[in-house]
């Protein structure tokens, strides 16, 4: 079993992030995590730099990328392009499927009480029509940034689709660091065993707040 927090920004590479690297790996090993991504907004660690970071630090690192998408935010894995520009979540689906890739939307309801008409509050069933999920192959169900509320219209709208779970903290500061993970089954000790996991569905969201 491994418990990895997926989705974390790290300064200098994500400008809006606080966490220094060195930074987080101390955090990280002090929570006890198995494992942490890091996933920057269009921007890709180079493998030499996190090896480096996960040999000195002691634990695993793996990367992602945060994509913005014409339908929302998209953590990828196992997908390695370069990407700066703002994409088609049609045409991200594709590159990424090929890649053999995986796609998650991330934090897919953030404010989605103001997306209804007037006092009428969105419920699961119009929310799981949302365009993203037609495109992804799960769900941030827990993203540490959001209440309660958004991650359980996350988790409801999953269910409902039969896409699987993921969490994350989303952290920008080092103490949000950890406070949603996401538990694998079996030991992962790289990026390609990850994706393999992922597209196994061997995964759950649990909230691992303090
Ligand atoms: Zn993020």
């Amino acid at each position: 079993m491994m418990r990895i927090d997926l989705h974390i920004h790290t300064s200098p590479r994500s400008a809006c992030s606080y966490i220094d690297p060195l930074e987080l790996i101390q955090k990280a090993r002090r929570l006890k995590l198995d494992g942490i991504c890091l996933t920057e907004h269009q921007v890709l660690w180079d493998i030499g730099g996190v090896e480096k970071l996960a040999r000195e630090g002691g634990i695993r690192i793996f990367r992602g990328n945060e994509l913005t998408t014409n339908q929302g935010d998209i953590l990828v894995f196992g997908f390695y392009k370069d990407i700066k520009e703002l994409l088609m979540i049609q045409e991200l689906r594709e590159e990424v499927k090929t890649a053999g890739g995986f796609m998650i939307a991330a934090l897919p309801f953030r404010g989605f009480k103001t997306f209804g008409i007037g006092q009428l509050q969105m419920t699961v069933e119009q929310a799981s029509k949302r365009k993203v999920l037609e495109f992804v192959d799960a769900v941030e169900v827990g993203n540490g940034k959001l209440s309660p509320d958004e991650n359980d219209m996350a988790r409801n709208v999953a269910e409902k689709l039969g896409l699987p779970g993921t969490g994350g903290s989303d952290a920008h500061r080092v103490d949000e660091v950890g406070n949603w993970l996401t538990v694998f089954e079996k030991d992962i000790r790289n990026e390609r065993e990850l994706v393999e996991e992922f597209h196994a569905g061997r995964f759950t969201a649990i909230s691992n707040h303090q």
